[in-house]
């Protein structure tokens, strides 16, 4: 057994005191003895924090086994957190690491989920083929960023995606283009004559145009094509897989979509359309993303010159 950082003496420990020491550490503690016979494992000891915060005891999760048929009774999720977990360990061998850890959505006996970094100890270097296993609690922390990351990937008014993120998955789908032959098609639409909205009916009108006509966009793709708020009133539309002669019916079917829309607003009704610009990458070598976007923006105001409510593709400058 390794020494550790902070040891003063040699002195021996029995069981119950050491089991007892760890009731007084406010971190879950489990502890696992393998069988050199057996894959799963008994476990021998939890602490008072797992009690606490997890809620099992000894009885009610006897072994690993039983262990992850609570802690995650989900089927999908428990198949993939297994896998996950085999691949963590695997790579923690071949680095030389003597602990695994990986994040997990836990199911506590209470039937709530919380999130806990889960760190194992990999080789039973312990005594009795000891495995010490803990968690700690990252749940709201974990939340609090993923609402973050969620924020600052998503357009407040419309939900859709923003632009920062619109342009990361570009130049994402441009690299799968250019790596690895994954086509993808791009459609740029425009509200026509969207100030007359906000000019006519005020700002908040104009707002609910936009967000119907985000819904719309969102609706009419499928599951999937990427909408992006691209601008004020502008959408882009990443669409994966997608060659031009069907992106020429698409950027048709989004743009009579819209303009079927019928909004009422202060006892009118409103008729919103949009102009399209699109462009795929199959037909045409276009020398990069940047190329790509001006073209299709070319395009966008092809169809607003030719009287708008139209759809127009790119051509290479
Ligand atoms: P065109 O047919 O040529 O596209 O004309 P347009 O009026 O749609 O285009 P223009 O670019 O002249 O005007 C867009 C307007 O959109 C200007 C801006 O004040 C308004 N706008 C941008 N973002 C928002 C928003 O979040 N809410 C509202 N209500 N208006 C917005
Ligand atoms: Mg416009
Ligand atoms: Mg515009």
């Amino acid at each position: 057994m390794r020494s550790t950082v902070g040891e003063r003496s040699a002195q021996s420990l029995s069981k119950a005191d050491f089991f007892r020491s760890l009731d007084y550490i406010p971190l879950p503690i489990l502890i696992s003895e393998s069988e050199p016979a057996s894959v799963d494992r008994n476990h021998v000891f939890l602490n008072r924090a797992f009690h606490q915060q997890l809620g099992y005891t000894l009885d009610t999760m006897p072994g690993m086994a039983s262990w992850f048929l609570m802690a995650y009774p989900d089927p999908m999720y428990r198949a993939a957190v297994m896998e996950e977990w085999a691949a963590i360990v695997a790579d923690c061998i071949a680095r030389g690491k003597d602990t695994a850890e990986m994040t997990a959505l836990i199911t506590c006996a209470s039937g709530r989920q919380r999130w806990f970094i889960v760190t194992a100890q990999i080789h039973a270097d312990l005594t009795r083929n000891w495995h010490v296993v803990t968690f700690r609690d990252v749940h709201d922390i974990k939340s609090m960023m993923d609402e973050n990351g969620r924020l600052s990937r998503t357009d407040f008014l419309t939900q859709l995606l923003n632009r920062r993120e619109g342009m990361a998955l570009l130049e994402q789908a441009w690299r799968g283009w250019r790596k690895q032959s994954e086509p993808f098609a791009l459609m740029l639409c425009d509200i026509d004559h969207f100030k007359h909205f906000n000019d006519q009916f005020g700002h908040a009108c104009g707002d609910q145009v936009l967000v119907s006509v985000a819904n719309c966009l969102y609706q009419e793709m499928g599951l999937g094509a990427r909408v992006i708020r691209w601008g004020g009133e502008e959408f882009l539309l990443i669409l994966p897989g997608q060659c031009l002669q069907d992106t020429e019916i698409e950027a048709e079917r989004v743009r009579a979509a819209i303009a079927a829309l019928e909004l009422e607003w202060g006892g009118q009704v409103l008729r919103p359309t949009v102009s399209v610009g699109y462009a795929a990458t199959d037909q045409t070598l276009w020398a990069g993303v940047d190329e790509l976007l001006q073209q299709v923006d070319a395009a966008l105001y092809q169809a607003k010159r030719a009287g708008r409510n139209r759809t127009a593709p790119a051509m290479p400058a």
